[in-house]
């Protein structure tokens, strides 16, 4: 434990205290915590306001039954979850998840840094994160549109376009954002932005499927900039094979990188020729199928059971893109060992502590999930944007708003970190400017 600050050391304990069990939440507290000493050295206020105190517990956690028929005409039962954290600054907003490695600890600490994320955005957008324990893997199209409408029965009368947000994350993907949007257009017979990552045909945006991977990479091309480096020429390893890594690879070889490693739960592929995004497109999206059968596209291409390999796979750039916690220090200690000079994180918390610490100590370029990964729901604000105006932006106007977005969220973060104390540590730099617009917004709004 590395929080020295008394009154932050305080919240810290007391938060251990009332929620021992929740390993992924105290993590993510842990970082921004810490980060946050220098902050809370310069202003005194914040601790008689109690601030930091108020930030931690969320304003309001949902949890609920969720009912559903399967196939066989038997009831299955899952947990349905959606925690509102923070809306200081905007809206609840946040994806939702279905896993069934879903807890509250894994939505608290979503939910949390959600809310650090949408205000690096510079977007009206507080914090809120959702989902079930629901596993949409093997479920035929009618069972995951039954588990869909059944969760949206509960959850339609706790969001709403003023309200609350969602989208999109890992198990939520275009198609079950229709089955959510059409249940809660029948029951509140309203057609609203109630949540974003919608179809293209009813009120979706252009640019938002491709937004995290694509703001993934403009985020990392500038810290690239910066540090005299760029993707041209650069062997790049992608872990996952979802939303975030497919775009996120055609992003990095339109900017002259080759992407040579990708990843699923089950294992990796090596492809030293490159691998083609639109190739992992179809394998995921449209046959739902497993990474090894890359090998029936590619039969030169590597596979190796187990995903955690991957990291051996020497590459310059590294981008983790498949879930919290799959790159830990034996992985960072295996890309440092082979010359990897920037890791960028496209999921949520992909790297451990210990992973970032030795990352950071070898002087890898570091660029944290909060900053980096924005771009998708940084482009959820502009649907939301284009839906209060009824009206679309083209995919060009949607992608140049995407790219200064993170070329901004990049310089803010760096900025404070200047003025912080930290300079080049964008953890710190990203958690600070991300909490200072929150807490702003807090102070003036009263207890
Ligand atoms: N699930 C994404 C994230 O982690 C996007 C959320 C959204 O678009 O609301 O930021």
């Amino acid at each position: 434990m590395s929080i020295t600050n008394e009154y932050l050391k305080g919240v810290y304990d007391g938060l251990v205290q009332r929620n021992p069990e929740q390993k992924e939440f105290l993590q993510a507290a842990e970082e921004v915590l810490e980060s946050l000493e220098p902050v809370i050295a310069a202003h005194p206020e914040y601790e008689k306001a109690g601030l930091i105190e108020r930030m931690v517990e969320p304003e309001r956690v949902v949890m609920f039954r969720v009912p559903w028929v399967d196939d066989n005409g038997k009831v299955q039962v899952n947990r349905g979850y959606r925690v509102q954290f923070n809306s200081a600054i905007g809206p609840y907003k946040g994806g939702l998840r279905f896993h069934p490695s879903v807890n509250l600890s894994i939505i608290k600490f979503l939910g949390f840094e959600q809310c650090f994320k949408n205000s690096l955005t510079g977007l009206p957008m507080g914090g809120g994160k959702g989902g079930a324990d629901f596993d949409p893997h093997g479920k035929s199209d009618g069972e995951v549109m039954r588990f869909c409408q059944s969760f949206m029965t509960e959850l339609y009368r706790h969001i709403g376009p003023d309200t609350d947000v969602p989208a999109g994350d890992i198990g939520v993907g275009g198609r079950e954002v229709g089955y959510l949007f059409g249940q809660y257009k029948r029951i509140r017979n309203e057609f609203t932005g109630v949540l974003t990552g919608k179809g293209i045909p009813f009120g979706g945006s252009l640019a938002r499927t491709e937004a995290t991977g694509y703001g993934l990479c403009y985020f990392a091309d500038e810290m690239l900039k910066a540090n005299g480096k760029s993707f041209q020429g650069a062997k790049v390893v992608i872990s996952g094979s979802g939303n975030v890594a497919i775009y996120a690879n055609q992003k990095a070889t339109q900017l002259g990188g080759k992407v040579i490693a990708m990843s699923d739960s089950n294992g990796y592929i090596v492809d030293e020729n490159g691998i083609d995004y639109k190739v992992m497109q179809e394998i995921k999206e449209v046959k739902r199928a497993r990474i090894k059968t890359y090998l029936d596209y590619v039969p030169t291409a590597k596979y190796v059971e187990g995903s955690q390999g991957i990291w051996t796979v020497a590459c310059d750039i590294a981008l983790p893109c498949a879930t919290q916690n799959e790159l830990p220090l034996e992985g960072a200690k295996a890309l440092v060992a082979n010359g990897c000079y920037a890791v960028a994180e496209g999921a949520n918390m992909p790297s451990t502590p210990e992973a970032i610490a030795y990352l950071q100590a070898n002087n890898v370029l570091f660029a944290p999930a909060k900053a980096s990964n924005a771009g998708g729901v940084a482009t959820s604000g502009l649907e939301m944007s284009q839906n209060s105006l009824r009206l679309g932006w083209t995919f060009e106007e949607v992608d140049q708003r995407l790219h200064d977005i993170m070329v901004n969220i990049y310089k803010n973060a760096a900025a404070a970190a200047e003025e912080y104390g930290c300079k080049g540590n964008l953890v710190a730099g990203a958690n600070i400017a991300g909490f200072l617009k929150i807490a702003s917004a807090m102070m003036s709004q009263g207890i």
